[in-house]
């Protein structure tokens, strides 16, 4: 059975920036962070409303600038759903007279395969490494909104657009 899931970013805006490092790009880049009302939907029938949310995006390659290259954690994620959908039901289903080797088996390996896949997914590196490169990241100092070109209003070390409403992170 193919599972079709995923969220929906319902009215983003665009409420702040700052100077990054992308961990996708390997080098400093500008952010920017999206506002939007997340809704779970499952094969696209909205079902589960997660209220408005914030995300930062790398404004060059668009992705997570804190996720490196080569981790895809939503495939990790289905992984684990699809582990915890089948150990439910090698549970649920009875034992058969010839094939209650192979039935335990499954019993056993399947959660914990779960438990390697969760294990897995919590251990993103989030090492010294990303924290030394964005101590080197000088932080956004922009005058004018890099989004509208209006200036910005100053106040104290935080700036925001009175145009567009973005603030200098
Ligand atoms: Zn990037
Ligand atoms: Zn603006």
């Amino acid at each position: 059975m193919l599972l079709v899931y995923g969220i929906y970013n319902f009215r983003p805006k665009r409420t702040a920036f700052r100077n990054d490092y992308c961990l996708f790009c390997g080098r400093a880049r500008r952010s920017e962070q999206i506002r939007s009302f997340d809704v779970c939907h499952l094969f696209w029938i909205p079902l589960l409303p997660l209220g408005f949310r914030r995300r930062w995006r790398c404004t060059a390659c668009g992705r997570l600038p804190h996720v490196p290259r080569g981790t895809r954690p939503a495939v990790a994620w289905a992984f684990l759903a699809v582990l915890v959908i089948l150990g439910v039901a090698v549970w649920m289903i009875p034992l058969t007279a010839h094939d209650w080797i192979f039935e335990w088996v499954m019993r056993v390996a399947v959660p914990v395969f779960a438990i390697f896949t969760l294990v897995h997914i919590s251990r993103v590196p989030q090492g010294p490494s990303l924290k030394e490169k964005l101590a080197a990241v000088a932080p956004a100092s922009d005058t004018v909104c890099p989004f509208c070109g209006t200036a910005l209003l100053l106040l104290s070390s935080q700036g925001s657009c009175p145009r567009c409403g973005v603030v200098r992170a």
